[in-house]
Order: C-alpha cells, then sequence, then structure tokens
C-alpha cells in the first residue's frame, strides 16, 4: 500500500526498531513498526523522524504496518535547529496525536499539517503552530463562527465577545458572562488565523493578541476535542514565562 505520511510519535522498540504513530493521506493514524531502524546503515532511518513529508510502501500486519520501501518527499527536520521551532512543531504533532482517529483518514488534514510544518520552520513558528489548532478543528467539524454575532446576526460589532459555549463571536449587545472580550486587534488576528493565513507574514500580530489566541485555542480544544493537557503546552507557556521576565 503506497502512502504519503508525517510522523507524529515515535520510540524506541527492542533492541533495533522503532515503533511510529503516522499520519497518513489515505489511512489517517497509523502505528509502524520499522524493524532494524536503528542498525547501523539501516535502509529506513530517514522514514522514522517527525517533521518530513514521506512516501511510504507499507506492508500490513497483524499488529502494526511495516515498512517496504519508502522515501523523503519534503524535509521540515531543519527546524529542529532551533529549541522554539521543535516545541510548536511539537505541540503540531501532540495536538494531531492524540485527536486523530485510528486508521479513519480525516480529508485535509494532511495539507494542513504540511503547511503548518512549513511556516513553522520558515515563517513565524507560534503563529504557524496556532494556524494548525484552528485549522484541525475547523477541518473535524468544530470551527467557530466569527463572521458575525453568533446570536444575532450582527456584523457591525462595536465591542467583541468570544464566546468559547457557543463556539463563536458575541456582540455588545449578546455577551454573556464567560464570554471572553477581545479588542479588534485580536480579532483580526483571529480571521487571518482562520480564513487568510497568507495575510499572517505582513502583519504584526502583537504578545497580547497571542496570548488571547492561545486563551481561545486551548478553551476550544478542550470543549471541542476534549483536550485537556499536552506535554508540548507546558514546555510552550514556560518559554513565553521565561520571555516575559526579560
Ligand atoms: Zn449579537
Amino acid at each position: 500500500m503506497d502512502v504519503k505520511g508525517v510522523v507524529l510519535w515515535e520510540s524506541k522498540f527492542k533492541e533495533s526498531s522503532r515503533l511510529l504513530r503516522v499520519f497518513t493521506d489515505k489511512l489517517g493514524k497509523i502505528t509502524v513498526l520499522a524493524q532494524g531502524a536503528l542498525r547501523k546503515n539501516a535502509k529506513h532511518l530517514s522514514l522514522t523522524q517527525p517533521f518530513t513529508l514521506n512516501h511510504y510502501e507499507l506492508i500490513r500486519g497483524k499488529s502494526f504496518y511495516y515498512i517496504k520501501d519508502g522515501e523523503v518527499l519534503i524535509s521540515y527536520y531543519d527546524l529542529s535547529r532551533k529549541y522554539e521551532k521543535i516545541l510548536y512543531g511539537n505541540f503540531v504533532l501532540e495536538l494531531l496525536d492524540r485527536t486523530a482517529p485510528e486508521e479513519e483518514p480525516v480529508p485535509g488534514i494532511l495539507e494542513l499539517l504540511n503547511r503548518s510544518l512549513e511556516g513553522i520552520l520558515n515563517s513565524d513558528e507560534e503563529l504557524y503552530a496556532l494556524f494548525f489548532g484552528f485549522g484541525l478543528l475547523e477541518r473535524t467539524g468544530f470551527g467557530s463562527e466569527i463572521r458575525g454575532c453568533i446570536r444575532c446576526g450582527n456584523r457591525k460589532i462595536k465591542e467583541l465577545y468570544f464566546d468559547p459555549e457557543e463556539g463563536g463571536i458575541l456582540c455588545e449587545n449578546c455577551n454573556r458572562p464567560g464570554s471572553l472580550p477581545i479588542s479588534k486587534e485580536d480579532y483580526k488576528a483571529l480571521y487571518f488565523l482562520k480564513h487568510k493565513p497568507e495575510r499572517l507574514k505582513e502583519e504584526n500580530i502583537d504578545r497580547s493578541s497571542r496570548e488571547i489566541l492561545w486563551k481561545i485555542s486551548s478553551l476550544e480544544c478542550r470543549l471541542r476535542l476534549d483536550i485537556r493537557h499536552l506535554n508540548s503546552m507546558d514546555m510552550i507557556n514556560k518559554i513565553q514565562r521565561e520571555k516575559k521576565r526579560i
């Protein structure tokens, strides 16, 4: 079976093998055993690393898939040269690993993953991690509605609120306890992330908007995807706290 995929997680397995979870276009998330991947001169080592888009020729076994052959198609591995890029890259992989169902293809996700990893490597890593989070919600049917007030349809909102429970924007007349006041700048950043990511490069999104975006993203991931905790997020919070202190 021929698939394209990205390694989400890997672990040493027995003496010289690696166990992988790979997100693929045709099979969704699968478990792959790369036999002998850690042996000297192993043929398939590069296919077992995260941050690359690979082509795999797989054989289906009883418990795992096995790699018959394959090649690296696009490598984003250079992002591992910068600590912060690794953290945001890990966030993307962990979030997908935790939410993707086993052996169930999800259309559009591999493209989203590629675009996000490319952005993390070549552009603002934090924004492209957020871009992945919002894109994942969108493509799994949980995207929030931000083009107008979700209660009254008002599109000329003076005071904006984001309501995670209702999944969208509320206006000054409809806001309720629990909805999050957001500035015009925050809204603009959220809009670009969700609908016009190509604009992210030119926009200057400041720290306070980024913090609101993380807040919205983590509330939505908790409510819609049941994600309460990610190890990668702990690391991200830690460096963000350290940065603040400087
Ligand atoms: Zn309203």
